[in-house]
Order: structure tokens, then C-alpha cells, then sequence
């Protein structure tokens, strides 16, 4: 399967693991556009990049270009409302 940037799919796994980050006060905003998430593996840094995605440094991010932490951030910060 090939994952562009601009097209991100999103696993419903991934989606409800974001919403329990959120709901158990894993996300943290540590300035503008960077974000500390607490996950089940680690924290990891999530931050805004110039394109206004979201990068995360977790291995997940690095393989699949999405993951539950940049995920929990969109949803944190209100720019993935539709989730
Ligand atoms: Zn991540």
C-alpha cells in the first residue's frame, strides 16, 4: 500500500486509541505547533510543520506517515473536527 502525505488513511484503531490519549490527558501543547504525547510505548513529540501537517518521531509515523499521536493531536487541536 502506498501513502502519500497529502493522503492520509486513517485506521478507525488509530482514530480510538487518539480519542482515549485525549480523553485520559496524554496530549500536552508545549508551545505553538509542538505537542508532547504521552503514549502506551513512550512520549513522542509532535509537531506542526511548515506545510501545516503534523510529524510525530514515534516508529509508527516513520513507517506509515500517520499514527494514533499525530492523530490525537489534530483531533486535540480541532483541525480533524470530521474524526
Ligand atoms: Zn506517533
Amino acid at each position: 500500500m502506498v501513502q502519500g502525505m497529502r493522503n492520509k488513511r486513517v485506521h478507525y484503531k488509530v482514530i480510538e486509541k487518539a480519542h482515549r490519549l485525549i480523553k485520559n490527558g496524554q496530549v500536552e501543547q508545549l508551545d505553538n505547533g509542538r505537542y508532547n504525547v504521552i503514549g502506551d510505548h513512550g512520549t513522542y513529540n509532535v509537531v506542526e510543520t511548515p506545510e501545516g501537517d503534523l510529524a510525530c518521531n514515534c516508529p509508527g509515523y516513520r513507517d506509515k506517515g500517520s499514527c494514533s499521536h499525530s492523530t490525537a493531536v489534530m483531533m486535540f487541536t480541532g483541525k480533524a473536527k470530521y474524526l
